[in-house]
């Protein structure tokens, strides 16, 4: 008999009847004799709608009550799961955040895991229930309601999982694992078998939002194994483990890109010491994260500061931002939203030289413009209009051949750049 932790994302409870397929599923597992805790999301585009309700009566709402409002999404499918289960002749019990208990900081609508109480799951599971828990949420000290950040439910699960020392954990979704890059938008992405948590963190902290990143950083702290497989197929998914010797060490593993960011310039700040500080000192006491920073030398005294914020944040950045430039004394800020950051992935790329400069000659001969770039040893990232995205994904796992072999690349680009 073992422990088995499933979580199941939005599009897997997105109706009544997936989520009695659901119940289902989960039964049949508990009948095999094991012991079943069930994460689940609201269902698919309820966060979102229950975010724009807020945003039609608020613009900057208070971000506890934002918290309050985008957990109840969960409460409706873990209560109608439990009803499934019961209806399909096996015995459930929903649970919320708070009940639980997950405590987090109280960092509203992106709050950090601190412990998880395991004696309540625990109880009710040697009654022979299935648990189901309500993903993305805790409670703070307080008492009050807080929410992990979007795509938290996988954090939820992981964090069961470590804390129940639970056998598996298994994140049902719509796609049969984690690809080259994102299959709905590439039809040659290919399936990985077997993925290191390193790699996978790198992956979604650049927007392969398949598995959250938080989750996957917990999943390597704990030593748990995850299994990323689709809910509406029996197929063997991706799994993502410690590293093994026989790993192929992929020259690029993935391509991934992030919408989900806004581009703020500050023009004409002067250059003198400190004002970075004055700068990002303000915004990230508010708890705003920022990403990709440029600051351009120009003549004279004076400098252009570039930097990309989270879109969710980009009103409060831009509202701290308007009292930060009189400060300074800079000219002006601006901002784009319609970006997208699209990075390629990979510890291969470690010993290689061109692969950046390989990046930039595809995108060039498709017509795409690079207004931001970032290396780090394993990555290399690119902001580019919105509307090229699909463009841009496809060009480049096609020139990378990600849907062939993990053979290093042949460079399109016989001029040497350098990096
Ligand atoms: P869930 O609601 O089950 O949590 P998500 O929408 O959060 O599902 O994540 C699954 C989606 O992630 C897929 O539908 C796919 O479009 C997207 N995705 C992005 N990059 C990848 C990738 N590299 N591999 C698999 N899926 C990816
Ligand atoms: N419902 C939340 C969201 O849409 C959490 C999750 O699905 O993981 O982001
Ligand atoms: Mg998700």
């Amino acid at each position: 008999m073992a422990l088995i932790v499933q979580k199941f994302g939005g599009t897997s409870v997105g109706s009544t009847d997936k989520i009695k397929a659901v119940a289902k599923r989960v039964l049949e597992c508990k009948n095999k004799g094991n012991d079943m805790v069930v994460v689940l999301s609201a269902m698919s585009g309820e966060t979102d709608k229950l975010t724009g309700y807020a945003r039609e009566i608020q613009s900057i709402p208070s971000l506890r009550e934002m918290d309050m409002l985008l957990s109840t999404g969960e409460q409706v499918t873990i209560s109608l799961f439990a009803m499934a289960v019961k209806e399909a002749g096996g015995d459930a019990v929903s649970l919320l955040g708070d009940q639980v208990a997950i405590h987090t900081d109280s960092s509203h609508t992106k709050a950090r895991i601190k412990k998880v109480d395991t004696d309540l799951v625990r109880k009710h599971l040697a009654e022979g229930k299935i648990v189901t828990v309500a993903g993305f949420q805790g409670v703070t000290d307080e008492g009050d309601i807080t929410t992990l950040g979007r795509g938290g439910s996988d954090t939820t699960a992981v964090a069961l999982a470590a804390a129940l020392e639970a056998d598996a954990c298994e994140i049902f979704t719509d796609v049969e694992g984690v690809y080259t890059t994102d299959p709905n938008i590439c039809k040659t992405a290919r399936k990985i078998n077997r993925i290191t948590y390193d790699e996978m963190l790198e992956l979604a902290s650049l927007g392969a939002k398949v598995l959250d990143i938080r989750s996957v950083g917990l999943a390597k702290r704990y030593k748990v194994p995850l299994h990323v497989r689709s809910t509406f197929t029996e197929n063997e998914g991706t799994w993502v483990v410690e590293e093994e010797k026989k790993m192929e060490s992929m020259l690029v593993s993935g391509i991934t890109y992030n919408k989900n960011e806004a581009r703020i310039t500050i023009t004409n700040v002067p250059d003198q010491p400190g004002v970075a500080a004055k700068i990002f000192l303000p915004i990230s006491d508010a708890g705003i994260i920022v990403d990709m920073i440029i600051q351009n030398t120009k003549a004279g005294d004076m400098t252009d500061m570039t930097f990309t914020v989270v879109r969710s944040d980009y009103d409060r950045a831009m509202k701290l931002l308007e009292k930060i430039i009189q400060d300074i004394e800079a000219e002006s800020v601006s901002c784009a939203k319609e970006i997208t950051k699209i990075s390629i992935v990979g510890v291969g790329m470690r010993n290689h030289s061109g692969i950046a400069s390989t990046m930039f000659h595809i995108l060039a001969k498709e017509g795409i413009n690079i207004t931001m770039i970032s290396t780090s040893e394993i990555k290399v990232s690119c902001i580019i209009e919105e509307k090229y995205t699909e463009l841009a994904v496809r060009s480049l796992h096609e020139a990378f051949a990600l849907d062939k072999n993990n053979e290093p690349v042949e460079e399109e680009n016989p001029e040497p750049v350098s990096e």
